[in-house]
C-alpha cells in the first residue's frame, strides 16, 4: 500500500538511501519546490500504518526546506469565544497566522462560506479520505464529523505562516499523539451560565443543537481543565483581557512583531545530476564538463535536522551551499 500524495509524473529521479527509514528521492526536470521527496519504508508512521493494514506499507512525503513554527491548537466548548479570539489573531496579525480549514459535515450557517470557514462536505466522501489517510485528526462532534486534513496544515506551513487549529477536546488529543509539535490552549468560559448565555446571543443553532452543545460542555471543561492535553488554559470572560492574555502566551505582548521567518524555499536543481550522501551531507553535483568545475555547481543539503514526515512534509532541510 502506497501512502501520501505522490510526486507528479516526472522525467526520472535520482535516489539514495539515508537510513533504514527512508530513500531521499530528487527528481530531475521538476520544479525547485517540488524536487525532493523521501519514501519512507520503516518509520514510525510506516509501521503503525502496516500494523494498523496488516499490509505492506511506504509513504511518500515531500521535502521542505526550513522550520515551520509550531502550530497553535486552540480548544474549548462551543460558545466560549474561541472563534471570536482567533478572528481577532489573525485580523491583529495577517502576515503572522494562518487558519487550518477543517472538514465539516455540519450545513453552513448562514454567513459561513465554504472553504473559507470549513471544507463542508458529505460524510461519506469524508470517511472514505480518512480510511485513506488524508486526515491528521476527526472526530465526531455534536452529532457530526469534524476533521483537520493535512492538506490543510501543510498549506499554511508552506505560505510561511503559523498554523492555527479550532478544534474540540478528542482532536486535541489525536493530534497531540500525532508527529505534529504543537502548542495547546484551552479556553474556558467564566461559568455554565455565561456559556449558555452565549450560545443562545449568538443564534446559530436551534434549542435542540444548543442542549446538545451544553451537555458536551461539562465534559470537555472537565477533560481540558484535568487531561493533561493542554500546555495552557485561558479563561475568557473579560474578551480584551483573555486575548492579551492569548498573546501573551504566543509571544506577541511587545513591540508590534512583523513575519520576519521567510517562506520555506525550493532547490533550483541542475538538469543533469548525481547524487552522493557523506555522513549527514547529501551532495549533489551538476554534471557540466563545460564548465570544468564540478563543485561551482554542487549543492550541498544538510538532512542532520529533518522533522516532521509521512503523512506530511519533511521539514528541515538545511541547504550548505
Ligand atoms: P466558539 O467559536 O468558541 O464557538 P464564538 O467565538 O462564536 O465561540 O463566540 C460565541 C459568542 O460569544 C459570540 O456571539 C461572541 O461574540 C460572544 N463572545 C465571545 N467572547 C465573549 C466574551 N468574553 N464576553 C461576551 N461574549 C463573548
Ligand atoms: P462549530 O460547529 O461550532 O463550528 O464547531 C463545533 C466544534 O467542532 C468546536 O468545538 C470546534 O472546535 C470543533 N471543530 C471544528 N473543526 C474541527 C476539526 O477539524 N476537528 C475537530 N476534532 N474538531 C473540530
Amino acid at each position: 500500500m502506497v501512502l501520501g500524495t505522490e510526486p507528479k509524473p516526472y522525467e526520472g529521479h535520482l535516489a539514495i538511501r539515508l537510513n533504514e527509514d527512508r530513500i531521499i528521492i530528487i527528481i530531475k526536470g521538476s520544479n525547485p519546490d517540488d524536487c525532493i521527496w523521501f519514501l519512507e519504508v520503516d518509520t514510525e508512521y510506516v509501521k503503525q500504518q502496516k500494523k494498523a493494514s496488516g499490509t505492506e506499507v511506504v509513504a511518500w512525503s515531500k521535502g521542505a526546506r526550513g522550520d515551520a513554527e509550531k502550530p497553535v491548537v486552540i480548544s474549548g466548548p462551543s460558545g466560549v469565544g474561541k472563534g471570536t479570539l482567533i478572528n481577532m489573531l489573525m485580523k491583529e496579525f495577517p502576515s503572522m497566522f494562518g487558519f487550518s480549514i477543517s472538514h465539516t459535515t455540519r450545513a453552513p450557517r448562514g454567513t459561513e462560506k465554504n472553504e473559507v470557514h470549513y471544507h463542508f462536505t458529505e460524510r461519506s466522501i469524508m470517511e472514505k479520505d480518512i480510511k485513506d489517510g488524508k486526515f491528521l485528526e476527526f472526530a465526531s462532534v455534536h452529532g457530526n464529523l469534524y476533521g483537520t486534513s493535512i492538506k490543510a496544515v501543510e498549506a499554511v506551513a508552506d505560505s510561511g505562516k503559523r498554523c492555527i487549529l479550532d478544534i474540540d477536546v478528542q482532536g486535541a488529543k489525536s493530534v497531540r499523539a500525532s508527529s505534529l509539535d504543537a502548542v495547546f490552549i484551552f479556553i474556558g468560559p467564566p461559568s455554565m451560565r455565561e456559556l449558555e448565555e452565549r450560545l443562545r446571543l449568538r443564534g446559530t443553532e436551534t434549542e435542540e443543537q444548543v442542549q446538545k452543545r451544553l451537555r458536551n460542555a461539562e465534559a470537555e471543561i472537565e477533560q481540558g481543565k484535568s487531561s493533561g492535553i493542554f500546555d495552557h488554559i485561558l479563561c475568557n470572560d473579560n474578551l480584551e483581557k483573555c486575548y492579551e492574555n492569548l498573546k501573551k502566551l504566543l509571544g506577541l505582548d511587545g513591540s508590534a512583531p512583523t513575519n520576519t521567518k521567510p517562506s520555506p524555499k525550493g532547490i533550483d536543481l541542475p538538469p543533469n545530476h548525481s547524487v552522493s550522501k557523506i555522513d549527514n551531507k547529501i551532495l549533489i553535483k551538476c554534471e557540466a564538463p563545460e564548465s570544468g568545475n564540478a563543485t561551482k555547481n554542487s549543492i550541498v543539503l544538510d538532512i542532520s535536522s529533518l522533522k516532521g514526515g509521512a503523512p506530511g512534509r519533511t521539514r528541515g532541510l538545511k541547504r550548505d551551499s
